[in-house]
């Protein structure tokens, strides 16, 4: 789909991984703007949506259920497990958390505002951020022959990155 060299913008940014979210000066800025956006649709500002809205706005990668709880309750130690699990999908509910599946591990996840496609590479399993409008063409062709209208966000598009592309097959030297 994308010739080789496409002058497409990708975010090596999102990263999957063992390691404990960092804070960042990004995220610091979000958090009031995610507030505001529960505030504005009339929800409650409860110490566990305001945890897991912090530590999501902080990860500078994407967090799973399970990751999220942990880094919860290292935050807000008073907020119960099975709380954290329903604020979750509350938050989602409500459209300011959405949930993506990159491979055969559990669904990881991130604000709904920060829509994107994923690239996930089998070899060596890094994740590249694309724009969201990468599949434009094809999500009006769905439409169009079948009335079907695509997410192609929920999942991730497997296959193999440049790097290890490069080492399985070199490309000729130019
Ligand atoms: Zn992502
Ligand atoms: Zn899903
Ligand atoms: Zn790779």
């Amino acid at each position: 789909m994308l010739a080789h060299g496409a002058q497409v913008q990708m975010r090596p940014r999102c990263r999957v991984g063992p390691t404990a979210p960092t804070l960042t000066a990004v995220g610091q800025e979000r958090l009031p703007e995610l507030l505001d956006a529960l505030r504005r649709r009339g929800e409650r500002l409860t110490t566990a949506r305001y945890a897991l809205l912090a530590a999501l706005a902080q990860a500078d990668e994407h967090l799973t259920a399970d990751q999220l709880s942990v880094e919860v309750a290292r935050t807000h130690p008073a907020v119960h497990r099975a709380t954290i699990y329903r604020t979750l999908e509350t938050l989602r509910r409500l459209g300011i958390v959405e949930h993506t599946h990159l491979g055969h591990g559990p669904a990881v996840y991130h604000l709904a505002d920060d829509v994107h496609q994923h690239l996930v590479c089998e070899e060596c399993g890094r994740v590249v951020e694309a724009p969201a409008d990468l599949f434009a063409g094809v999500e009006d062709t769905l439409r169009h022959n079948f009335g079907f209208t695509m997410r192609a966000n929920h999942f991730a598009i497997v296959g193999r990155c440049q790097e290890c592309s490069d080492r399985v097959r070199p490309h000729p030297a130019t």
